[in-house]
């Protein structure tokens, strides 16, 4: 149980900044998630927090403790990264129980923390059994027990089931949020995945070229980005994007486009880019093309997915994704009018694309 203070943390590469002035402090017990595209930063942060790379400024507190100048043991976190690397010689339990030797642990206070963790991680059956043999889901479960056996004060997670397979990755991410919520050690865990931060996190940083775009809980950050990277890369299948304008009155119009929009936009006027999320789309139905809150374009594709169905609408220079319940009406070629939930198009400005809702408020 502890809280992580990070202050204004900078790390350049020469002239380059791979991460840049980041702020965060969390709760006792967190599960932060990091998460971005590939180089924005997430992993020198994870290595800032470990003491594996020093910073260039700024500061890291674990309970009060400024901790930025000391090295990885005097600093008790414990990581589990991508490339779980069991020791390949040792069975599972001299894998967990090595670092307990290490910290002079006694032979049976070892046995003990050993084997309560392997049963916490459901892999008690397996501890004289080498890597070799064990799946890669239960290799994970071992490397998450070979880091959580000591209960450090801080754990962080680099990308730790990208080498599983899709269904494993789902069990395993309920099995993680699970163990840290019950052992209530502060976590950091890092993704490129935004289904994976979304449905793991306490709170998200959305992180872009070395810079944190938005801190908030997941909830907050899909309902209101703070910019249209925040709210493209956030939410599956993406948000669409169209080129609109808002009218005195509050309405967003642009090519086959003409929606109401949150009354705290009626103070501004002039193009912006009007975001709509897929699943917020759906069929109107008739007589309401034209309408405040319609979009209308010819239908380009259709993809099934079970119980509902994704198409692409050309709408102006624009195409437009929609994802609704399944229906019959919906052919390839043909036009169709596609309606909003209320209150969910999102706006950005046309230029800084920061959300200007946020700003109006
Ligand atoms: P990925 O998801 O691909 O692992 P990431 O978000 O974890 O990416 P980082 O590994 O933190 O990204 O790297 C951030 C940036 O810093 C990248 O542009 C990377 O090339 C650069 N970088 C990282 N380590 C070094 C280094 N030792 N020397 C120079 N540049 C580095």
């Amino acid at each position: 149980m502890s809280v992580i203070a990070i202050e204004n943390l900078n790390k350049s590469f020469g002239a380059f900044n791979a991460v840049d002035n980041l702020n965060l402090t969390t709760k006792d017990g967190e599960f932060v998630v990091l998460v971005g595209p590939s180089g924005c930063g997430k992993t020198t942060t994870m290595r800032m927090i470990a003491g594996l790379e020093g910073s260039t400024s700024g500061s890291i507190s674990i309970d009060g403790e400024d901790v930025t100048n000391q090295s990885p043991s005097e600093r008790d976190v414990a990581m589990v990264f991508q490339n779980y690397a069991l020791y390949p010689h040792l069975t599972v339990y001299e894998n967990m129980a090595f670092c307990l030797r290490v910290r002079k642990w006694s032979k049976d206070q070892i046995d003990a923390q050993v084997r309560k963790t392997a049963k916490a991680l459901d892999i008690d059956a397996l501890l004289e059994r080498k890597p070799s043999a064990l799946s890669g889901g239960q290799r994970q479960r071992v490397a998450l027990g070979r880091a959580i056996v000591r209960e450090p004060r801080v754990f962080l997670m680099d990308e730790p089931l990208s080498n599983l397979d899709a269904k494993l990755r789902i069990e395993m991410r309920a099995e993680i949020v699970k163990l840290c919520r019950r052992l209530k050690i502060t976590t950091f865990y890092v993704t490129h995945d935004q289904l994976e931060a979304l449905t793991m996190g306490h709170r998200i940083v959305v992180m872009r070229v070395g810079v944190a775009q938005q801190i908030d809980t997941p909830q907050n950050i899909y309902d209101t980005p703070i910019n249209r990277f925040v709210a493209g890369f956030i939410g599956s299948p993406p948000m669409n994007f169209l080129d609109a304008v808002i009218e005195r009155s509050g309405l967003l119009t642009g090519p086959g486009f003409a929606g109401g929009v949150k009354s705290a936009l009626s103070s501004r006027s002039g193009a912006i880019l009007a975001g709509v999320r897929p699943e917020h789309l759906s069929p109107a139905s008739e007589g309401v093309a034209g309408r405040e809150g319609t979009i209308r374009g010819r239908i380009e594709l259709i993809e099934p997915l079970g119980s509902q169905m994704m198409i692409q609408v050309a709408v102006g220079p624009s195409l437009v994704s929609a994802q609704f319940e399944r229906g019959p009406d919906v052919e390839v070629g043909r036009d169709i009018t596609l309606v909003h939930r209320p209150n969910t198009v999102h706006a950005f400005d046309a230029k800084s694309e920061r959300s200007v809702l946020a700003d109006a408020q």
